[in-house]
């Protein structure tokens, strides 16, 4: 890898081991009070859900590997893409995905060119397609963002306008955003290049005291934020970070060439984001003034025109300048879509039919107690009517299905519910939906023998495709027989079970049944239970002794654990 060290010569620290040793080094020196940190790659320094690794990730530039080369998408394929996870907001998706299209076509484009002729595709003109993006919170706006750069296979990074300042990012510099992205590229800077910086809550950078504008510093923010859009260099390394430069500084003096690796933002898609509350009120002002399809000084109609949206008007610049932004910032942002509001159905469809649905979610959070959730359409219809209600789009779904479920996350598992039908009734009243499941279960007892238990059945299952139940009994005798023998109950059931699982598939083959309880009766003789259970299965009844039968479902008649 470029930049490491051949054979011969001792490898470099990197930036975390500088970081320590001048950490000590302070400490020895000045106190506690001193210390050394490596700005990027803090935890917490940027607002997404941070994928870091720990890892310190090389910088690297090989434009072979880069995915660009490969761009072939058409915006058609992107909508259909993100038609699997987002639903509505069509015509977001049709602009973001035609922006998308754009500029990556012409990133391979003049990649290409450069190969051939650098100084061609060094002159070169290419008005940048940034995306501005308003609408209310949690409709998707990320979402879709995020999964556009999945797609291309480009780094992605969020950050919220709140938390600029005119000197900078809080607790550090607008430029760490554009080094972020090298770090989202796993060190590497050509990608990096032509990554998306995601700007949410753009809106509060608004300089207007009228609307919407918290700070008057705005103004400043704008001219900062705009220089990085249209275009500028921004050192690999930070300049305020000591550990890096130090670790430039070993790699100088060992190289003799000082590394001046930058990123040039000429490239990097911004697409800003916001609530924009109080730009209707301008829009309005300014319909009911008669300036229907004013052209404002920036003169771009582009995205303007109806296409058929439910809103009929889409905000012109003119407005945004009245919201509070300079001409010249909001004329770097071209691309202009709304996403509009979720209503109830839209609610419904997404817990539905989205592949990121929070139904699948539950499902699998419940599985791992090993309770099968199942949510009926009159639930998702009652939840989706009082998600709505928040008035937080999709996220209001999180908020009632996290009210809704959080006693029976709490309650069920450690009883012997192996199932949970989530309905319209239940959703409706929940304390009574939550004790008539109770009052059908018991309780395990033990919890370190139903932990064993879960996990000996979880594994059983995923291995043999058949379903044990075991019931209170058999996780008490479980219990007794490990603490007499000072063995765990997880070690008892791989023993006892052994060879469970060929039995079970013959009469899985048989009968079709799925799931067997298994009692404190199996667990005493689980020879003699199971040729009992064979037997039936073969005379297609259910009398053999312990056996208990159950369905498919799970409803073990001898009152099954998990
Ligand atoms: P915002 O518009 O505030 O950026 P997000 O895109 O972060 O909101 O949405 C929050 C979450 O809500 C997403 O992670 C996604 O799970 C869900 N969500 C929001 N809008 C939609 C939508 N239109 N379709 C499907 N899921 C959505």
């Amino acid at each position: 890898m470029p930049g490491k060290d051949d054979d011969t010569t001792p490898s470099l620290p990197d930036p975390e081991e500088i970081s320590r040793k001048l950490s000590e080094f302070f400490r020895s020196s000045f106190g506690e009070k001193v210390s050394v940190t490596a700005m990027p790659g803090v935890p917490g320094f940027f607002n997404d859900e941070s994928d870091d690794d720990g890892e310190d990730h090389d910088i690297r530039s090989d434009p072979a590997a880069s995915p660009l080369l490969d761009f072939d998408l058409i915006p058609k394929q992107i909508k259909a893409h993100l038609d699997r996870f987002v639903i509505r907001q069509d015509e977001a998706k049709m602009a973001l995905a035609i922006a998308v299209c754009d500029h990556y076509n012409h990133a391979k484009y003049l990649r290409k060119l450069a190969e051939e002729d650098p100084a061609a595709a060094r002159a070169v003109e290419f008005a940048k397609q940034n995306v501005i993006i308003v609408g209310p919170t949690g409709v998707g706006k990320t979402y879709l963002v995020k999964h556009i750069a999945e797609l291309v296979g480009v780094p992605f990074v969020k950050a919220d306008a709140t938390k600029f300042s005119e000197t900078g990012y809080v607790g550090g510099d607008v430029d760490d955003l554009v080094r972020e992205l090298v770090r989202k590229a796993d060190g590497d800077v050509e990608l990096a290049h032509y990554g998306i910086v995601y700007i949410d809550e753009i809106d509060k950078i608004a300089s207007s005291a009228t609307f919407g504008g918290r700070d008057v510093s705005g103004r400043g923010v704008q001219t900062t934020l705009l220089k990085l859009m249209e275009e500028t260099e921004v050192p690999v390394r930070n300049p305020q970070d000591m550990p890096s430069q130090m670790q430039a500084m070993f790699e100088m003096s060992r190289t003799g060439k000082a590394s001046r690796e930058t990123i040039n933002t000429r490239h990097i898609l911004f697409v800003v984001s916001g609530a924009f509350s109080g730009l209707e009120k301008i829009m309005e002002r300014r319909l009911r003034q008669g300036s229907i399809g004013f052209l404002s000084p920036g003169g771009d109609t582009a995205t303007e025109k109806d296409g058929g949206r439910k809103n009929s008007e889409e905000p012109i610049t003119q407005d945004f300048i009245d919201f509070g932004f300079e001409a010249e910032f909001i004329g770097r942002l071209p691309v202009r879509v709304v996403c509009d509001s979720l209503s109830a159905d839209d609610l419904f469809d997404i817990l539905k039919h989205s592949e990121g649905s929070l139904v699948r979610q539950y499902e699998r959070e419940f599985e791992a107690y090993g309770i099968r959730a199942d949510f009926d359409d009159t639930a998702l219809r009652a939840i989706s009517a009082a998600a709505a209600e928040e008035g937080t789009g999709a996220r209001g779904l999180m908020t009632v299905c996290e009210r809704l479920l959080r006693r029976f996350k709490f309650e069920l598992p450690g009883t012997t519910a192996t199932e949970l039908k989530i309905d319209g009734a239940l959703v409706a009243d929940p304390e009574t939906a939550l004790a008539a499941v109770l009052a059908a279960t018991t309780p395990l007892g033990d919890a370190r023998a139903l932990g064993d238990v879960s996990a000996f059945r979880r594994r059983f299952e995923e291995d043999h495709g058949v379903r044990l139940a075991f019931d209170a009994g058999a996780v008490a005798r479980l219990s007794e027989l490990a603490e007499a023998s000072g063995r765990s109950v997880l070690e008892i059931c791989r023993e006892r079970f052994r060879d469970f699982h060929f039995g079970l598939q013959l009469i899985r083959k048989n009968t079709g049944q799925g799931t067997f309880p298994v009692t404190a009766g199996a667990v005493d003789d689980p020879d003699k239970y199971l040729s009992n259970l064979v037997v039936a299965s073969y005379r297609g009844n259910d009398d053999g002794g312990d056996a208990g039968k159950a369905n498919d479902a799970g409803e073990a008649t001898s009152e099954p654990v998990a």
